[in-house]
């Protein structure tokens, strides 16, 4: 098995990565917060954690991937401060928050399915895991990690000597930063102490989404969620856990803390952060206008699989800047293959050499941009056969994720075949404005036209 050697946060460099247990390898990684639509910023991440599953199943490998849905508990901050972005989100759409969750929720599945990322294996909800959580708390209050006031349960920073190592951060900068919450709650005894579980009184009195528990009526703190849920399907100790770059300082620092001085066990053995996609250099952001959908990609008839043959062009450890002419430039090229595709019926032997290629990108720290070097290495290369190109491609797939055996086969429909007729003929009474309609109309059936000394021609 060929070994893949990874960036780990926790230690700043790149790692040869050993899994707990030989050829399983387990990996959690932080779901979407459900209350606002997916977009292609958050698809980076998500085929970023996808590109690294498939390459580890590539390796020989098998993944247990467990990914969350939150759908409670996520204040408008990554800390404590602000609003639940639920019940505000709720009173802006007139709905439920739970109509909220379930809405963003297809949202999200949809957009993932588009651009063609294996669901992970188990995808717990917040909301079904509440008594898990609370048992992680009662656990950090026996061993007095944790403390209760008025308002919430906090974890307390001071009792975790470790406390702000993974992030590189010093308390005394988390002071700064969180010094408006300690005016919110004078209970708490350290500006850096979060919140393991909320109340439902003062600024949450009203808030829609509470569960009975040893502290009243409440609900969880987004951090708790995912140690939770993490334990529970894949054990105190987990390889890989994922998450984008934000979430390095608080909710990674936190869950660390958390878990760690619960279990006294390790959290995580690899974390694998995604860098994000700017537009312009500026995040993408609904206040910014420069949110983009799926549904944007296809209004724009543009393939959603574009955006991951775009992603792969970046390393997941960079930045990467968006543009609608640098994903129309992947359309273009995912065009070229597609049709490609539609024309092989054979499938060749693989190149070795290319597969050999191919693998070492990967396996070294994910080198998606090499690795699709190696692709249009091949797709280019005029001395393979077609059916051997086609065999070496459809192996690449299964990183690549282009579904390249799902394009359908070239043939010429009677309908296109009626178009084409008519074409000639309005070409040869010189009626350019009917021959230029009848060519968008044969486009739109997939057909590329071309126009020959013999007539129309379609690819
Ligand atoms: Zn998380």
């Amino acid at each position: 098995m060929k070994k893949l050697t990874i960036y780990n946060t926790k230690s700043r460099s790149i790692e040869e990565f050993i899994p707990l247990s030989e050829g399983v390898v387990t990996m959690y990684a932080c779901g979407p917060t459900v209350y606002d639509f997916t977009h292609i910023g958050h698809m980076r991440k998500y085929v970023g954690d996808d590109i690294l599953k498939r390459t580890l199943t590539l390796l020989g490998y098998t993944v247990k991937h467990v990914m969350n849905i939150t759908d409670v508990g996520h204040l408008t901050s990554d800390s404590d401060e602000g609003d639940d972005k639920f019940e505000k989100k709720a009173v802006i759409e007139g709905k439920t928050v739970w109509e909220i969750a379930e809405f963003y929720t297809q949202y999200f599945h949809k957009s993932m399915q588009a651009v063609n990322v294996v669901p992970p294996n188990i995808e717990p909800k917040a909301t079904d895991h509440i008594s898990e959580m609370i048992g992680l708390v009662e656990q950090l209050i026996a061993k007095g990690f944790a403390y209760e006031t008025e308002q919430a349960v906090y974890f307390d920073v001071s009792k975790d000597s470790s406390y702000g190592s993974f992030s590189g951060q010093k308390l005394s900068d988390k002071e700064v930063a969180v010094r408006d919450d300690v005016i919110i709650d004078p209970s708490k005894k350290h500006p850096a102490d979060f919140s393991l579980w909320f109340k439902r009184v003062g600024k949450f009195r009203d808030h829609s989404m509470f569960w009975p528990s040893p502290w009243g009526n409440g609900f969880p703190g987004w951090h708790i969620e995912c140690s939770a849920m993490s334990m529970k399907y894949l054990g105190d100790t987990i390889d890989i856990h994922t998450g984008g770059i934000d979430h390095i300082p608080v909710h990674h620092e936190n869950e660390i803390a958390q878990s760690e001085c619960a279990t006294g066990h390790d959290f995580v053995r690899y974390w694998v952060h995604h860098d994000f996609l700017h537009v312009d250099g500026l995040k993408m952001s609904k206040s910014l206008q420069n949110f983009y959908t799926i549904d944007d990609i296809v209004a724009r008839s543009i393939k959603p699989l574009a955006v991951r043959l775009l992603c792969m062009q970046t390393s997941y450890r960079k930045p990467l800047n968006f543009t609608w002419d640098a994903l129309e430039a992947a359309n273009a090229q995912l065009k070229k293959v597609y049709r490609f595709a539609a024309h092989q019926t054979v499938v060749g032997t693989m190149s070795t050499p290319h597969e050999e290629e191919f693998i070492e990108a990967l396996a070294d720290d994910l080198n998606t941009a090499k690795a699709l070097a190696v692709v249009w290495e091949v797709f280019n290369d005029s001395t393979v056969n077609d059916s051997d190109k086609w065999a070496t491609l459809i192996y690449f797939d299964q990183v690549l994720g282009l579904n390249l055996d799902a394009v359908p086969k070239f043939g010429i429909t009677p309908e296109a075949q009626t178009l084409i007729q008519k074409r000639d003929e309005s070409r040869v009474e010189r009626d350019f404005a009917t021959s230029d309609e009848l060519r968008t109309q044969l486009e739109a059936l997939g057909y590329e036209v071309l126009d020959t000394t013999e007539g129309t021609k379609l690819l």
